[in-house]
């Protein structure tokens, strides 16, 4: 992936998030912009952000323009992201096809300064959580955003980052017998779990749909009633009895 700033490589870089998981952010190493995927800004820690600044030297000359920048995933042109969270003066660009977030570095670490701050402001007066849109970027799929929620601020020691567990716990996700309208979607669990699927061609029209109703090891679905030469993305939760996992998104497209 090109930097959409600078049109470098994008290095890739593991982070530590609060719940010590790990998960990977695409950096530029000569404008010093990162790459994240939906959810991920959330979850990068300030400590990381203080860390992704260090390891970039940050050319003198002034790199090419902030605006009319294309989701280097996708090549979709982004849009300046404004809600309650960011700052004003802050730039975000968001991409409307994959959700994923570009931030320069300065935008970055205003970013999550703020978002720290306004989470120490009511961790310490003991005030009900304002509404998460007041802290969160992306406003999508409300229950995601409480899991990230339970991750990113409560920080609690026993809190195991959610997406990493799920992954372990999944062996492997087959996507099998794809036609125009549907897929065969089927995966093992390392132990037995309930599961649902969550999916959509966005996170925002995310529909959710019950895989195994007991505790099982194989699992499989059918998705039906698909549209042709669609490309979806789809989530799985997990669910061990005692604590739901969900894993990060992943994607599928259907035949013409
Ligand atoms: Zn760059
Ligand atoms: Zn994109």
């Amino acid at each position: 992936m090109f930097c959409p700033s600078c049109n470098n490589t994008l290095q890739k870089l593991s982070v530590t998030t609060n719940g010590r998981g790990r998960f990977n952010v695409d950096h530029c190493g000569h404008c010093g912009g990162t790459w994240f995927d939906p959810y991920e800004i959330n979850r990068v820690p300030f400590h990381e952000v203080t860390r992704l600044a260090s390891i970039t030297v940050i050319p003198k000359h002034p790199i090419s323009r902030e605006d009319s920048l294309h989701c280097p995933r996708d090549r979709k042109l982004m849009a300046h992201f404004h809600g309650d969270s960011v700052p004003r003066g802050v730039v975000l660009h968001r991409c409307p096809q994959c959700f994923g977030i570009w931030a320069t570095q300065k935008a970055l670490a205003e970013f999550k300064k703020h978002q720290e701050e306004i989470v120490t402001e009511y961790k310490i007066s003991h005030k009900p959580f304002p509404a998460l849109s007041m802290i969160f970027a992306p406003a999508i799929a409300l229950v995601l955003l409480l899991i990230t929620t339970a991750v990113t601020i409560l920080n609690f020691a026993q809190t195991q980052d959610n997406r990493s567990r799920a992954e372990e716990l999944v062996k492997q996700i087959f996507v099998q017998n794809i036609t125009s309208s549907s897929v065969l979607l089927s995966f093992q669990t390392v132990s037995p779990v309930k599961s649902y699927i969550s999916y959509g061609e966005t996170p925002l029209d995310f529909r959710s749909q019950t895989i195994s109703k007991e505790l099982k090891t194989t699992h499989y679905i059918l998705l039906n009633y698909l549209t042709p030469s669609t490309a979806y993305q789809y989530q799985l939760t997990l669910n061990d009895a005692k604590n739901a996992f969900t894993t990060p998104i992943a994607y599928f497209t259907t035949s013409q």
